[in-house]
């Protein structure tokens, strides 16, 4: 039999999420230059790219430039895109197996970790990852309301998601209408009553997981002021020990940084941002209507943990911060997906390296294999995909190479696509999306925007004349 990863035998191989990990699990095995390869790359939504759209702030177009390398890629003959189809709705595992070689998860980590505390639920209380998804125009999101006419904002959690939150909602109508946020969200956003953001963070400044450009760039607001008071800024000696002794770069930037912000006091400017350190949220305080009016909060202490890490310690002085708006940012979660072994600790799939362990021996399972946050979880910038996919790219070939592969009944291209067409017939094609893409590109150029994008699936389609 012709071996596989031939011309006349190509490896096929499906991978469920368009996403970073998944992109940059297919420039992987492009660079396997023995090798020749099939991708059909799936998504339950019709436009590509994953958080780079959805999640990446409208205000960081730089950061997006990546899906050009994405985009050429996406343009070769070996590779295919199905929008608008669905793991475990319109294709199953066992389909997957009649057609391909292998398969690659890389559906990111698609909902937000819990508070567990009371008061959660209340109106105004909202995952920070549904208002990123709203303001970004994700078709899943549109119809969420945020209640912006309130003054005070508590923002929980001291991430990147955290900081593009408190930052965007800083922003003035002229700095909103220069990005690729939904329309209806610029509107909401510009016409806001939010004046003062807390962000609260329950260790304290050296366990910051702030990015230094993200905090430099909240220092230099148009018309918004930051504020850390100076005594949330004197290190507990766990905590000085600790910088002292790792020396890493980037703590010691967020430190200096945060040094340069002043105390609290009323400028000109309309809108001000409160960093405040070693503060957890016990409870979400509702009024007579079940809306938010207030967040009561505990003073935590660092102490060291068994594994050396500094952790938050509640003390017993609580305080009540009146705000009617909080966003919960605390982190990404995976979801698990249907059939699929799911680490409920990890909030991840089972894997070694990639390879997806069985759920009750926790040997891999032929076949199939994991990419990006739904196998490390929520952490990392985009790039970070890209080792990730590498080491998961890495199996994948040593299993080719050792005969741990699914054997297909079917490995064409075109059986493949005819599959998709019978489950599917409204999947959007590469081409398909580089007409919506072109589209928005051509409505942003014309007011000076990035883009302007279509929210609704609907809309897509009926660009399509579907
Ligand atoms: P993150 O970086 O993991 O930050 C989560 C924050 O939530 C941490 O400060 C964490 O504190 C805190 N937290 C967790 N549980 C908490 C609890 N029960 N109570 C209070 N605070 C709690 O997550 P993220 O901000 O969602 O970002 C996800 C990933 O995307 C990160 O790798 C991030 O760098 C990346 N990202 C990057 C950019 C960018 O490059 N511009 C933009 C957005 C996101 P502890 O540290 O104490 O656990």
């Amino acid at each position: 039999m012709t071996p596989i990863g031939t011309e006349s035998n190509p490896l096929r191989v499906a991978i469920i999420g368009s996403g970073p990990a998944g992109f940059y699990t297919f420039s992987n095995l492009l660079k396997q230059h023995d090798l020749v390869v099939e991708v059909d790359m799936f998504d339950r939504l019709p436009s590509p790219f994953g958080l780079v759209r959805a999640g990446v702030a409208p205000d960081h177009q730089k950061y997006k430039s990546v899906t050009r390398i994405y985009d050429k890629n996406a343009r070769l003959p070996n590779f295919r895109f199905y929008g608008l189809v669905e793991y475990g709705k319109h294709i199953r595992l066992d389909d997957l197996k009649h057609h391909y070689h292998q398969v690659v998860f890389a559906t990111g980590a698609q909902t937000d970790r819990n508070l567990n505390i009371p008061g959660e639920e209340l109106s105004g209380s909202h995952s920070a990852t549904d208002f990123v998804a709203w303001y970004n125009g994700h078709p899943d999101f549109t119809d969420y309301k945020f209640d912006l006419s309130q003054e005070k904002v508590a923002v929980i959690g001291l991430g990147n998601v955290a900081i593009d939150v408190a930052r965007l909602l800083c922003k003035t109508p002229a700095e909103l209408a220069s990005t690729d946020m939904a329309d209806y969200a610029i509107e909401a956003l510009s016409n806001s009553g939010v004046r003062e953001i807390y962000i609260l963070g329950r260790r304290g400044p050296a366990q910051a997981a702030f990015s230094t450009p993200e905090i430099k760039e909240m220092g230099e607001l148009t018309d918004a002021d930051i504020s850390v008071s100076r005594r949330d800024m004197e290190l507990d000696p766990l905590s000085l020990e600790q910088v002292e002794r790792l020396r890493d770069r980037t703590t010691l930037k967020n430190l200096e940084l945060f040094r340069s912000f002043d105390e609290w006091q009323p400028t000109a400017k309309k809108k001000s941002v409160k960093l405040r350190f070693l503060v957890s949220p016990v409870e979400i305080l509702g009024d007579a209507d079940g809306k938010v009016r207030a967040i009561k909060l505990v003073k935590n202490r660092p102490v060291q943990a068994e594994d050396g890490s500094i952790r938050a310690e509640a003390t017993d002085q609580v305080e009540t911060l009146a705000v009617g708006l909080v966003f919960r940012s605390v982190g990404y979660r995976g979801v698990p997906l249907p059939e699929i072994p799911f680490n409920e600790a990890w909030g991840a799939i089972a894997h070694d390296q990639g390879r997806i362990l069985s759920g009750e021996k926790g040997e891999p399972l032929a076949g199939l294999y994991t990419a990006g946050w739904i196998k490390r979880g929520p952490t990392g910038v985009i790039g970070t995909n890209k080792v990730d996919a590498q080491e998961t790219v890495a199996c994948m070939v040593a299993d080719l190479k050792a005969g741990q592969v699914w054997h297909p009944e079917k490995p064409g291209i075109d059986t493949a696509g005819d599959l998709i067409r019978e489950r599917q017939p409204d999947f959007i094609s590469y081409d398909d999306w580089s007409v919506i893409d072109a589209e928005e590109v051509a409505r942003g150029e014309k007011v000076n925007r990035p883009r302007i994008k279509f929210t609704s699936v609907k809309e897509m389609l009926s660009l399509l004349n579907r």
